[in-house]
């Protein structure tokens, strides 16, 4: 990949996606983004913008027209409360729309083609205790996935693999572990836990409460959006086709992110846990040793600073919709 390549970025009107494309914007790239939505907060930097439902084949052809590398984000997703909730729709839309856009990469004759796969591909028996080992890249068989989107990410992972064994397209698969940051859904029901509990933790009054879903000792790692990003780039420039792990590894549990964003806030918050919601696996960390290895970096933003800005973000928007601060208590008063 050098500057002016031509390049297709999918769910570009989405979180990672619109981060990517201002990224390769500025780094010289022409870019063309397609989602079936435009960006939430800010308009699209791509070169062309499109409106596509990537579930049909005639609308990944067009997609893929004339460009040579595809960065495909774009996946019917959400926080552990949305895919546990649908599976179905969820395997329908993402077979289809990852199942077209390879071959529709290979027809155009693409050259590479980067797939972001997630760490809900580990299996669920690796993953039952909140101090566990970090996932390994080769943990992932035998196979025991999140069941629904984890299978189907799993699947993809095997179908680039088949595209460049058995046709020479040039394949990268990634596995996100808790990608969060700013410009990313906050409210709705897609939303993930970062960003809900910023969202929570900015309506909550000083010395109030915050709902957290389960006991709170669940433990995950998160990784920045700008190291996302950097790490993306890094691996489409790589010669590695094995699928990557690209996240950090401070394992912390959901009550420590909790007290790591009251902290940013300047806020005293009791915790109220809700032990019937979904918390998915009890805890999950990313082995970086391959990662180091392959791209020589590593994500580098602390947790407290990440969150803090992910945090103001979020605020701010709360703000400026009058749910919080002098304008919501004005509307509580009336
Ligand atoms: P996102 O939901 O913000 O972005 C996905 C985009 O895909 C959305 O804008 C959506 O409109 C678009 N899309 C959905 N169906 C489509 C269709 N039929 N046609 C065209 N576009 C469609 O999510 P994100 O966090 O930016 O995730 C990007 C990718 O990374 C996804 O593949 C996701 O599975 C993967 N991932 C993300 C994380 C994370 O922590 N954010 C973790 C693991 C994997």
């Amino acid at each position: 990949m050098t500057p002016k390549t031509r390049v297709l970025i999918t769910g570009a009107g989405g979180f990672i996606g619109h981060h990517l494309t201002k990224h390769l914007v500025g780094l010289g790239y022409w870019v063309r983004g397609v989602d079936i939505k435009s960006p939430e907060f800010e308009p699209s930097p791509a070169h062309e913008f499109e409106l596509l439902d990537l579930r049909r084949w005639e609308n990944c052809v067009r997609a893929t027209a004339g460009v040579e590398e595809v960065f495909n984000l774009a996946a019917n997703m959400g926080g552990i409360g949305f895919i546990e909730a649908n599976k179905a729709v969820i395997m329908h839309d993402n077979v289809l729309i990852n199942v077209h856009m390879l071959e529709a990469a290979r027809v155009a004759g693409a050259r590479r083609f980067l797939f972001t796969s997630s760490a809900c591909v580990y299996p669920q028996y690796l993953q039952r205790k909140a101090d566990v080992a970090a996932l390994k890249e080769e943990d992932a068989y035998p196979a025991d996935p999140e069941d629904g989107y984890g299978w189907e990410k799993l699947f993809t992972e095997r179908q680039c693999r088949h595209y460049a064994e058995d046709y020479g397209l040039d394949t990268r698969v990634v596995r996100f572990h808790n990608i969060y940051g700013p410009l990313g859904t906050y409210d709705g029901g897609r939303e993930k836990s970062p960003a809900a509990i910023c969202r929570k933790v900015a309506l909550a009054d000083n010395g109030g409460e915050v709902e957290i879903w389960g006991d709170g000792n669940q433990t995950r790692s998160y990784c920045y959006i700008d190291d996302c990003v950097e790490g993306i780039v890094r691996l489409m420039r790589s010669r590695h086709r094995e699928p990557l792990n690209l996240g950090t590894e401070r394992l912390v549990t959901i009550n420590d992110l909790v007290d790591i964003v009251a902290h940013a806030a300047g806020k005293t918050l009791r915790r109220r846990h809700d032990v019937s919601k979904p918390q998915g696996v009890r805890g999950r960390n990313s082995d970086n040793v391959r990662l180091r290895a392959v791209l020589g970096w590593e994500p580098r933003v602390p947790l407290e600073e990440g969150m803090e800005r992910t945090y103001r973000w979020i605020e701010g928007q709360l703000r400026a919709q009058g749910r919080t601060g002098a304008r919501a208590r004005d509307v509580t008063v009336a």
